[in-house]
């Protein structure tokens, strides 16, 4: 038995402060972020690729994205089938009927399997629509980071009444929250 040497970490970096220690190391909301990105790539709406992570104390509790239930047709393999609605405030969104938005899947895979979320926080590719946030609150949800933003204006309210926390995170830059 001999003691390790104190610069052998035993893996392939060289030891602390070699040539590998000045790679740039990823923060944690870029970490997060990117998951949800490469997590987005899994979606089969053509209507667009939406990835969602629910995390706490640093750790992926469940992740989720875009697409049809469980055993039904995909819109890649069949068509999307919009419909449109009305918000109050008059503008029209299309969304598509065959779909479970990521946010909702991360939530309904948590609850199969048995793992409490409450409290955690949600990285999410956009901004959620009035209906996942509505449940996001309800989930106890803290902070949802998003990248790119959707129909802001429409969650506005709700956000303030709420008091849950939205922080735009893009991929390659942490936020100042
Ligand atoms: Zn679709
Ligand atoms: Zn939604």
């Amino acid at each position: 038995m001999q003691e390790e040497s104190r610069s052998d970490c035993g893996c392939s970096c060289g030891g602390e402060g070699g040539e590998a220690g000045a790679e740039k190391r990823l923060g944690w909301h870029e970490y997060f972020m990117s998951v949800a990105h490469l997590i987005s790539r899994r979606a089969t709406c053509t209507r667009g690729h939406i990835g969602a992570v629910i995390v706490r104390d640093h750790n992926i509790l469940s992740t989720g994205y875009n697409g049809a239930p469980s055993g039904l047709p995909h819109c890649n393999e069949t068509t999307c089938r919009i419909y449109r609605s009305t918000h109050p405030d008059g503008t029209v969104e299309e969304n598509c009927v065959n779909t479970i938005h990521a946010e909702i899947n991360a939530i309904a895979m948590a609850a199969k399997h048995g793992v409490s979320i409450g409290e955690a926080d949600i990285y999410i590719t956009s901004s959620p629509c009035i209906h996942c946030l509505k449940v996001l609150i309800n989930v106890g949800i803290k902070t949802i980071y998003y990248d790119k933003p959707y129909k802001i204006e429409h969650i506005d309210e709700l956000l303030r009444l709420s008091g849950i926390r939205l922080v735009q995170v893009s991929p390659g830059a942490n936020p100042t929250a």
